[in-house]
């Protein structure tokens, strides 16, 4: 039997974690994928030590000023058929050319939305763990893909549990009738049992300070205030097409349920283990080496295996909407459509920074972003330009608010 020729891998953001995680585990498994592309934005040094390492056909930086400095870096270092490219639109172009088969788009910012929208509208095969390509542009996205019939594999543990929950003939885009509900499992963060007349007090390295995952500080203060969940319901409500009346959040301290697909017989599906980003990462992995539909192929990660027995119990509350209001206003979002998810996105980007640097409180977070979603004239997408547009006005206004509140 003739064995098939190695997927061609691009690695979008391969110098941050979901970088780091997947080339651990494409190490596993050279046989069966080949790295095509590889691109980082600032850590160029880093970008050629992996480039040295992989020997990629393609190395790209994210920033169009950095091409000469990053021919500088890579220079003795990867082959002299490396190709050597700069900007988001050479790189969009890679991802969605006969060069490449699967996109891991593991940028962060709604600059990575552009090379997954190309890699959509081509029909690869996406392991997506850009949040913004679902939180602002989920309508275009999932549009794009089905239309040419591109597979978009969720990355984040929640989502990648629930695609893991679904069945076999699942079609991107849409969760079977069968389904009656999806639960979403959250840490809660550091604060959901403190009581609420405290989190005034709260300062910036308390919230960083995730019980569970190490994270960077942007997505440990969305941890801390529930609006990573929100964004999440966001991306499930997209990702699945399914209502917000469908669509639950648990709160699940020892974070080992990842999440949970709830069927119409009465039977709960949930995906448990360890938390290490490598089983989604090996899961989207193997599904591209199943050629049709969604066939569970498991290939190993080099993760842990979780052991029930040395955690005992396993805990589930209901989130407080009064203490943590950030899972109501994604909800608001999701009924509204339009741009508010959008909106929401960029306001919650500005607040955070504004409480990371001191400059409003903790529940000021929540507060400020109600305030901004109240004042949007909410319209239907035009495009991902007229998203990007929205996003520059929205954080104009979410300004004005933290200056008057301040
Ligand atoms: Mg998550």
């Amino acid at each position: 039997m003739k064995t098939a020729s190695p997927l061609q891998v691009a690695i979008l953001g391969a110098t941050g974690s979901i970088g780091d995680n997947t080339l651990d585990v494409l190490a596993r498994h050279g046989e069966a994928f080949q790295v095509a592309l590889l691109t980082g934005h600032k850590n160029l040094s880093k970008l050629a030590k992996l480039a040295e390492q992989w020997q990629p056909q393609h190395v790209a930086t994210s920033d169009p000023g950095s091409l000469s400095t990053l021919r500088e870096a890579i220079q003795g270092l990867a082959s002299p058929t490396t190709a050597i490219h700069a900007g988001m639109e050479a790189i969009s172009a890679l991802c969605a050319s006969d060069a490449i088969d699967v996109v891991v788009a593991g940028m962060v910012g709604s600059a990575g939305v552009e090379p997954v929208l190309a890699a959509a509208a081509a029909g690869k095969t996406i392991l997506l763990a850009n949040k913004e390509s679902l939180v602002m542009a989920g309508d275009i996205v999932m549009r794009t893909a089905r239309a040419s019939g591109a597979r978009i594999i969720p990355l984040d543990s929640e989502h990648n549990a629930i695609y893991q929950c679904l069945p076999d003939d699942y079609v991107c885009g849409q969760a079977p009738e069968s389904v009656h509900k999806l639960i979403l499992t959250a840490s809660g963060g550091p604060f959901w049992d403190r009581p609420a007349e405290t989190f005034s007090d709260i300062t910036p390295e308390q919230a960083c300070n995730h019980p569970k995952w190490r994270m960077g500080a942007k997505i440990s203060v969305d941890s801390a205030t529930l609006m990573n969940k929100g964004l999440e319901l966001i991306e499930a409500h997209w990702l699945f097409n399914l209502p917000a009346t469908q669509l639950d959040v648990h709160v699940h301290p020892q974070s080992l349920v990842h999440s949970l697909v709830v069927y119409e017989d009465g039977s709960l599906l949930a995906q448990l283990g360890e938390p290490d980003m490598r089983i989604p990462i090996a899961y989207g992995l193997g599904q591209c080496l199943s050629v049709t539909g969604k066939r569970p192929l498991r290939l190993p990660s080099g993760a842990k295996t979780l052991d029930l027995l040395s955690h005992g119990t396993l805990a589930f509350y209901p989130p407080d909407d009064d203490k943590f209001p950030s899972l109501k206003l994604a909800r608001q979002a999701i009924e509204a459509g339009g741009i508010l998810a959008a909106a929401l996105n960029a306001s919650n980007e500005e607040t955070v920074q504004a409480f990371l640097d001191h400059r409003i409180s903790f529940p000021a977070i929540a507060r400020i972003n109600a305030r901004v979603i109240e004042k949007i004239h909410n319209q239907p997408v035009e495009s991902f330009e007229h998203l990007q547009q929205v996003d520059v006005e929205v954080r104009a206004m979410t300004q004005n608010e933290i200056h008057a509140h301040a």
